[in-house]
């Protein structure tokens, strides 16, 4: 894009005005947007300015180069910000220093490098100590600033994992020469000469001279800030994220303030709300006398907020009056951080604070019930995959307050994310991947964690940290993924090279072993303990516990009600046992979408039957075999009406490939040439005449109701009579019979007329009859195109985006795992197409058979019945679409009611 002469790449912020403002995300990233909002609503923010997410693009699209405008336009806003502060860039009297600063329009965690005290050199080091009297301050500034310049500028770093922090080992071997314990013994000396040590080891092992002038160290930075959105783990966040390449990050210079300058200094950070419980408490953690990243890094234990308010109840008061401000304008719960120097308060950053998906769920209900937003407000805020984790497990709790009692408790860390995980302990990212690839549940035990662990922190069950608060990255990132997540658990002893964990007075535990821990309560416990369902499913589903007697179960409820007030989506469920459908309308189900009779075939010994009528050499055998499997179908299809109490019912005829239910052991061949008097031979000739090269579009589905018409018949008569003898208790009835893998009218029609028939005579018998209707699947994609002729027979439509899927990109999901995972880490496919539904392919056949049947049938009911019908995004597309309805697993019905919610919305803005 060709950019005018005078594009505007600097926004300039502090005094009482700044250039920018919140709305203003994509174009400044978040942070830069936040600081400016912030200046405007009158809080106290050292000044600086913001180069835009333009000039990022603008630099990858040039060579990395930047536009020719930019170096004028930073030349200004610095001299504003010298202005602004008193102080200038570079002065051998006064200097201003800076910090060089990320900020993408989402935040992304730790993902970029900060660098703090930029402007420092050997002659404005000097002009510091003058002006603040304090050589050691100065020193300590100087060595910072070298070490974070050399890192992330000069690219000073470990080599490998094993490898250690150059920078440490210098600062170890300081200290331990002159028998110092704590950074903050090092006296000024000590750091002057780090300073130089530094230097000297950045150009030995990088090449690199450090440079002296300031101007050219912000250059650098700058370009470092840049360079830094294609490095590696920047990359990874952002396809765990979905976050585009192209959005770019801007970067944000900023005058320093000082928490370091003595014990009336300090920094901190905060949340409005706890941001894993979601109560409405301050929440948040600070260090007197230190600087940046001291807080988040784990390096001293800091203190909680609360304390504060001993301490120097005057600042907290300060904070606290933020804190409600900041609410009262953003309408959120924010994260921020702060900076006191000299006793005064500094704003460094606020952003929407992120929260475990519980948090998400009481903060965004509590927000309704103070009237900060609208019930609509706090159902477009909510992820509807976050109501996972009010329905998440917990320990059971027996199990473990026995482990406890037997001691098997072995430390508390902080509960920084709830829920309960139980798995095998791995060390490092890397091997938590590979235990997780061979299907073991993992606990991923750290000291800390950084960016690069990440993929194995998703990997795992449940993340456990020695260091570290709870703004840790391990519990911010372990929040965002949904995970369970005990940071901070000081007392752990971990040995990476060992590959063990200790506490003191407790039995060592190795890889590989189990551990469980209680994000919610932060316990960690040694051996394996089970897991419970959550309090909304203990009201819902086991009924333990009393509705009145849980919180959690009333904020769900509340929520769930706004979602089911603003939908236009009906859900469903898939179910196949009375057991589930009552769970799922336990979970809010309207009806079953899909019933899949097949699932009910291994029950007990009625597989005997089913092969012997798949074995069956006529008509008249595979009859005497399907006599017998009519009693338990009809019994299955009452006890579901029966649960469903006059909900529509969808009941498939049988769909899978006969070969999945063929004995393949010699054990069950034996017992079938004796049920059917035939010898073993025969049998096994048998079954090698029904093999198949390619099953799934093979002798399936409507296929087999085509060539064995008395199949459809049993079913239809099985549904039918155990609808007529519940409608006779009294309770209503919605039959729905659906006929798979129709690809053309006339397979329906055949299938229809026994269906009519069959109906007719039950009725006749049964002298009751009740309503039904008879349905087919779209999941062809001849279906979908000639979904009027289908329309003209069929009642009902319901696709199944599975076999649609399948069809339609023409491969199989069975043997699609050997390259689907490589497409999308590729890019080839921006989501796995079963997972998510492909909107632009897929999803135009959704559209062509709902248009073209709709238009022969005006009544015509629409509705999908694939694994897709719980995923938010596919089911957004269903309510654009205007099907009827979606069906979905139990567990999911909440997550898509939520979603259909949203997309109503959506879809009104
Ligand atoms: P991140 O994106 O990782 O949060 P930040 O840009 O917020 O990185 O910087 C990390 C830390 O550096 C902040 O928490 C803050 O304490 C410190 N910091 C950044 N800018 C300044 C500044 N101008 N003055 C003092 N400290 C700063
Ligand atoms: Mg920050
Ligand atoms: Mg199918």
């Amino acid at each position: 894009m060709a950019k005018k002469k005078n594009t505007k790449y600097v926004y300039f912020f502090g005094g009482k005005k700044a250039d920018g403002k919140a709305e203003m995300k994509n174009l400044l990233g978040g942070k830069g947007a936040n600081l400016a909002e912030m200046v405007n609503i009158g809080l106290p923010v050292p000044a600086g300015f913001t180069i835009t997410t333009e000039v990022c693009t603008y630099y990858y699209d040039n060579k990395k180069k930047y536009p020719k405008e930019l170096e004028k336009q930073v030349e200004a806003s610095l001299k504003k910000i010298e202005k602004e502060m008193g102080a200038k860039f570079g002065d051998k009297k006064n200097p201003l220093l800076l910090s060089v600063r990320s900020g993408a329009r989402a935040s992304m965690p730790g993902m970029m490098d900060t660098i703090l005290n930029l402007g420092l050199n050997d002659d404005t080091v000097e002009a510091l100590i003058k002006q603040t009297n304090n050589p050691r301050f100065a020193y300590d500034s100087y060595r910072r600033f070298v070490q974070m310049y050399g890192d992330v500028v000069l690219g000073l770093q470990p080599e490998d994992k094993h490898d250690l922090d150059p920078f440490e080992v210098i600062l170890d071997a300081k200290k331990e020469a002159n028998g110092i314990k704590n950074d903050t013994d090092l006296t000024a000396d000590h750091l002057k000469e780090l300073v130089e040590e530094f230097k000297i080891e950045i150009k030995k092992r990088t090449g690199h001279d450090f440079p002296t002038d300031p101007k050219k160290q912000l250059w650098g930075a700058v370009g470092a800030v840049f360079s830094s959105w294609m490095n590696e783990r920047a990359i990874v966040y952002r396809k765990l994220n979905d976050i585009p390449a192209e959005w770019g990050t801007a970067v944000n210079v900023q005058s320093m303030v000082f928490g370091n300058m003595g014990e009336d200094s300090g920094t901190g950070v905060a949340f409005t709300r706890d941001p894993a419980s979601g109560k409405n408490i301050f929440y948040g953690e600070y260090l007197f006398n230190a600087q940046g990243e001291d807080v988040v890094a784990g390096v001293r234990t800091p203190h909680e907020i609360s304390e504060l308010r001993k301490e120097s109840p005057k600042l907290y008061k300060e904070l606290d009056k933020i804190r409600l401000k900041l609410e009262k304008h953003y309408h959120d719960m924010m994260d921020v951080e702060f900076t006191i120097q000299q006793g005064k308060l500094w704003m460094l950053q606020a952003r929407v604070g992120k929260r475990t998906g519980f948090a998400a769920i009481q903060i965004a209900v509590d927000m309704v019930r103070e009237k900060l937003i609208s019930k609509e407000e706090a159902l477009l805020r909510i992820d509807p995959e976050q109501l996972n984790q009010l329905l998440r497990p917990i320990f059971d709790t027996e199990q473990k307050t026995k482990a406890i009692a037997s001691g098997k408790l072995l430390a508390k860390g902080l509960n920084a994310g709830p829920g309960a995980a139980t798995g095998k302990v791995a060390f490092s990212a890397h091997d938590a991947e590979i235990m997780a690839s061979k299907g073991d549940k993992v606990i991923l035990v750290r000291v800390e964690t950084s960016p690069e662990d990440i993929k194995g922190m998703n990997a795992s069950e449940g993340i456990l940290t020695a260091k570290g608060g709870m703004t840790s990255h391990a519990a911010l990132v372990a929040r965002q993924m949904g995970k369970v997540c005990v940071a901070g658990c000081g007392s752990l002893e971990i040995d990476y090279k060992k590959g063990t964990m200790k506490v003191e007075g407790k039995p060592t535990i190795k890889e590989g072993e189990y551990i469980s821990i209680d994000g919610s309560t932060g316990e960690v416990i040694a051996g394996e303990i089970q897991t419970k369902p959550s309090e909304v499913v203990q009201v819902l589903i086991t009924k333990e516990l009393a509705p009145t007697k849980s919180k959690v179960y009333k904020t769900y409820k509340d929520l769930m009600s706004w979602a089911d007030k603003t939908r236009k989506l009906k859900v469903r469920t898939n179910a196949d046992e009375p057991s589930q459908s009552t769970n799922a309308i336990a979970f809010g189900a309207e009806g079953i979408g899909l019933t899949r009779t097949e699932h009910m075939f291994f029950e007990g010994d009625r597989i005997i039957a089913v092969r012997e009528m798949i074995l069956a050499n006529d008509a008249e055998g595979r009859k005497a075999a399907l006599a017998k499997l009519l009693p338990h179908q009809r019994k299955d299809f009452e006890g579901i009406f029966e649960v469903m109490k006059g909900r529509p019912v969808t009941i498939r005829t049988l769909d899978p490939p006969l070969h999945e239910f063929l004995p393949h052991e010699t054990k069950d061949i034996k017992v079938m040439a004796e049920t059917m008097g035939i010898s073993v031979k025969n049998v096994k000739d048998k079954i090698a005449n029904l093999s198949e090269f390619n099953p799934m579009l093979g002798f399936r589905g409507c296929r087999l109701g085509t060539a064995f018409p008395e199949i459809t018949e049993m079913q239809v008569r099985a549904i039918l009579e155990a609808a007529v003898n519940i409608a006779k208790k009294g309770i209503k009835v919605k039959p729905e019979i659906m006929i798979p893998l129709v690809s053309h009218v006339n397979e329906l029609k055949v299938q229809e007329a026994i269906v009519r028939r069959v109906a007719k005579e039950v009725f006749k018998e049964k002298g009751k009859k009740v309503n039904y209707l008879v349905g087919t699947m779209i999941e062809l994609p001849r279906a979908a195109l000639t979904a009027d002729e289908i329309a003209e027979v069929a009642e009902f439509f319901s696709f199944g985006t599975n076999d649609l899927t399948q069809t339609s990109f023409g491969l199989s999901r069975d043997d699609a795992g050997k390259f689907l995972p490589m497409y999308v880490e590729k890019e080839i496919l921006p989501r796995d197409p079963f997972e998510s539904i492909d909107q632009n392919g897929v999803g135009q056949l959704v559209e062509i058979g709902t248009k073209k049947g709709r238009k022969v049938n005006p009544k015509l009911k629409v509705g999908i019945c694939g694994e897709h019908g719980g995923e938010p995004e596919s089911v957004e597309f269903c309510h654009r679409t205007e099907l009827d309805y979606v069906s979905c697993s139990p567990y999911r019905v909440p997550i898509a009611r939520l979603a259909a919610a949203r997309a109503a919305l959506r879809d009104k803005k």
